[in-house]
């Protein structure tokens, strides 16, 4: 069975039956606008992100369910990045009419699984047909005490840059993707990648940091955006990159001309990029040891000189490509 065959209603009503709602819904799906309660004392953070069929997914190279995840995933990352606590979504959804029922409610049950990890509920959207490929556009909402808010404005020269996790994975993944690789550490990293949620609150929450963003267009556009909007500058050192041993493997192994294109502009990492006074040092490693997620220092912020990057002997390293972007400048 198509969409065609079951018509918009239908649609919406299967997607509603699969919501697990959290007590803070109100009025959910199904009437003109839904009602949330927020906590008390909170501020709401909003953002949208759109994923478009043949731009940001190839259908033939994901699965529906695993596609549900990533595209919830991809908006928890960025309420992460302030700081947010996840909260509520809304699914704006356009597809094409021929569209196979059980390819949706697959996606909806990926989807519902990222949302039931991390308590965010689904309280509407809009449905419509498309001409083109599906396009998925969600809405995210999240809370944070005003104070504890981090923007991406808060570098100041002194301090120090940290990443969590490793960087290159997704981008080494596509490309393994593209290849015809199915699986493997890369591939996941890719096509399924794991928001840092508990991570970006933890680290608002402490009043450690200055600045935060997740690394979703890669590591120099997205420190390029703290840099631009902190007024300030940065030198990373590159043998300070987290690799992954999966990456440095494969990367070794297909004798890649400059592997550290993939860490330095490669997208879709979905860490958290954060600058800290360095007296905040101990405790940040403290703090992320206490939640078990990796993270390395692997720079400072300047009072000018743009972005730079050092190879280890301290030679600079050329920077050819900054990141991914979609009218195709930089
Ligand atoms: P309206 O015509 O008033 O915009 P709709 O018929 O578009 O109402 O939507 C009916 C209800 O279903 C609304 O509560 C809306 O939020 C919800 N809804 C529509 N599409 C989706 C979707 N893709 N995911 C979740 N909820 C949806
Ligand atoms: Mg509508």
């Amino acid at each position: 069975m198509n969409l065609k065959e079951i018509g918009e209603f239908n649609l919406i009503s299967r997607i509603a039956e699969k919501v697990r709602q959290q007590h803070s819904v109100k009025i959910g799906i199904g009437d003109d606008a839904a009602a949330t309660e927020p906590l008390p004392g909170h501020v709401t953070l909003t953002s949208a992100d759109m994923l478009v069929e043949g731009v940001h997914f190839d259908l033939s190279l994901c699965d529906p369910r695993t596609l549900g995840r990533k595209s919830l995933a991809v908006n928890l990352s960025d309420i992460a990045a302030m700081g947010g606590i996840p909260r509520h979504f809304l699914l704006g959804l356009a597809v094409p009419p021929q569209l196979e029922l059980s390819f949706i409610e697959e996606y909806i049950e990926g989807l519902m699984e990222m949302a039931d990890r991390f308590g965010v509920s689904l309280i509407g959207g809009d449905t419509c047909a498309s001409r083109v490929g599906l396009v998925i556009a969600i809405t995210i909402m999240g809370e944070q005490l005003p104070t504890k808010i981090v923007e991406r404005r808060g570098a100041r020269p002194g301090d120090l840059v940290f990443v969590t996790g490793t960087l290159g994975d997704s981008a080494l993944g596509l490309a393994l993707l593209r290849k015809g690789h199915r699986k493997g550490f890369l591939v996941t990293r890719h096509l399924d990648p794991k928001p840092r949620v508990c991570e970006g609150v933890a680290l608002a929450e402490s009043g450690l940091i200055t600045a935060m963003i997740d690394v979703s267009d890669g590591l120099l556009a997205d420190l390029g955006h703290i840099l631009d909007l902190s007024g300030v500058g940065a030198r990373l050192g590159l043998h300070h990159l987290p690799l992954s041993p999966a990456f440095a493997e494969e990367a070794g192994a297909s004798g890649i001309n400059d592997r550290f294109l993939y860490p330095l502009s490669g997208g879709e990492d979905y860490e958290l990029l954060f600058t800290a006074h360095p007296s905040r040092e101990d405790e940040i490693f403290a703090l992320m040891t206490k939640l078990s997620c990796p993270v390395a220092r692997i720079g400072e912020i300047t009072a000018g000189g743009g972005l730079s990057v050092f190879k280890d002997d301290g030679t600079p390293y050329r920077i050819t490509h900054r990141g991914y972007d979609h009218f195709g400048a930089g």
